[in-house]
């Protein structure tokens, strides 16, 4: 059996693996010249590290440091809105792992025979018959996996008339600063503006910052040291220390829910099927959940009781997080002075159970 996979990102190497180890033919159509990521952390949390360990490659990821969860919300003075118990929900969950992206790409490419892979390869449309048309002219699998990304051709293909992704109303800037003293993973919220912070096994800190913003604005370093130079340490001192060319823009999107996952011999996973905000960082997770998952329901019940299988088991799950991930940012992005105060004054008032609502869903996945 053969499956060409649209896209060679974290989604698409982890199918290529999942289907690899489970001994069909597998080919990785990929639009970049080379097989990486940009320049960024990301965290896997306890269900993205159990679906990398049903891969045989949980452990390795572990093996360059782990990491704790969020340590909690701050406001722009640096008042606790929200603290969580980071031991407790370790002991409950299990590891956090923060990484630079390529170094997760490096470890699923290096999982896939070399010659499945096939960088510089453009899709341009994806027929329900498993028929693939690139730049190279066409090829033909007894299954397809659109793992293509937010602006995804085999979605496009499949369901023309659906809506495309929608922007969320702010924008993100993400940059790896040198080493500096922090304590621990914190995010603060402002008004309309938040910043994160996340130290990397290395001692580098990975930082993201959010701010409402009409699509397509740009926005550089100076703009942004000066927009947070009055925020609690160590935030100014970490954009002072970053490097320009360090840093990545990019607009929110959210995808409007698929009514479906699959068609015919087609099925779309990770941010082609269910684009989310990054607010809960399940993304790429997600991703990764999916893949696993697609590869067991098609392996063992046969490719189109798998299919429906797959979209059953996935879709209210991923949707699910979806909507929760847009909910856990929301506040954060209230403009309004009168809703912010009110905002930091009631947070730290919650109990716990209250945030662990959103979150246990999200953590505790197995296959
Ligand atoms: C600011 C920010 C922070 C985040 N933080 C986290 C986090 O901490 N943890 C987490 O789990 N998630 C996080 N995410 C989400 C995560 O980055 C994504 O969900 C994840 O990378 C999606 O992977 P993917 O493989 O589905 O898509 P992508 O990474 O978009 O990969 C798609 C691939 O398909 C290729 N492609 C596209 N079109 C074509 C074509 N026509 N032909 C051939 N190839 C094509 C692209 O070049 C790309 O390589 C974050 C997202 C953002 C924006």
């Amino acid at each position: 059996m053969k499956v060409i996979i649209v896209g060679g990102g974290i989604g698409g190497l982890a199918t290529a693996v999942a289907f690899h180890q489970r001994g069909w033919q597998v080919e990785v159509l990929e639009r970049a010249a080379e097989f990486t990521e940009v320049g960024a952390g990301l965290t896997i949390q306890p269900n993205g590290l159990r679906a990398l360990d049903a891969l045989g490659l949980g452990e390795r990821l572990r093996a360059g440091g782990l990491a704790d969860p969020l340590a909690g919300i701050r406001s722009r003075r640096g008042d606790w809105l929200i603290r969580n118990d980071v031991a407790n929900l370790k002991r409950r969950f299990g590891s956090w792992v923060t990484v630079h992206r390529a170094a997760l790409v490096d470890l699923l490419r290096a999982a896939v025979p070399a010659e499945a892979l096939r960088p510089g390869t453009d899709v341009q449309h994806v027929q329900p018959d498993g028929v693939v048309h690139h730049s190279d002219g066409a090829s033909t699998a007894d299954l397809v996996v659109g793992a293509d990304g937010v602006h995804s051709v085999t979605r496009r293909s499949l369901w023309p008339d659906l809506p495309g992704p929608r922007y969320v109303g702010y924008t993100t800037w993400r940059l790896i600063a040198p080493p500096h003293p922090v304590e621990g993973s914190v995010e603060t919220w402002g008004r309309g503006e938040r910043f994160g912070h996340v130290p990397m096994p290395d001692g580098r800190i990975y930082c993201y910052l959010m701010a409402n913003a009409p699509a397509g604005s740009r926005v550089g370093l100076d703009e942004l040291r000066e927009r947070f130079a009055r925020w609690h340490r160590p935030i100014p001192a970490l954009l002072d220390s970053a490097h320009e060319e360090a840093v990545l823009q990019h607009d929110t999107h959210e995808l409007p829910m698929l009514p479906t996952y699959v068609s015919g011999n087609v099925a779309v996973l990770g941010d082609a099927a269910h684009a989310m905000t990054p607010n809960l960082g399940q993304g790429a997770c997600q991703a990764l959940e999916d893949a696993v998952t697609l590869a067991h329901t098609v392996d063992t019940l046969g490719l189109h009781a798998g299919l429906h299988a797959y979209d059953r088991a996935r879709r209210p799950r991923t949707q699910l997080i979806v909507r929760r991930s847009r909910q856990a940012g929301a506040a954060a992005h209230w403009a309004s002075t009168s809703l912010t105060t009110l905002r930091d004054a009631v947070l730290p008032l919650l109990p716990n159970r209250f945030f662990d609502r959103s979150l246990t869903p999200a953590y505790t996945w197995t296959i």
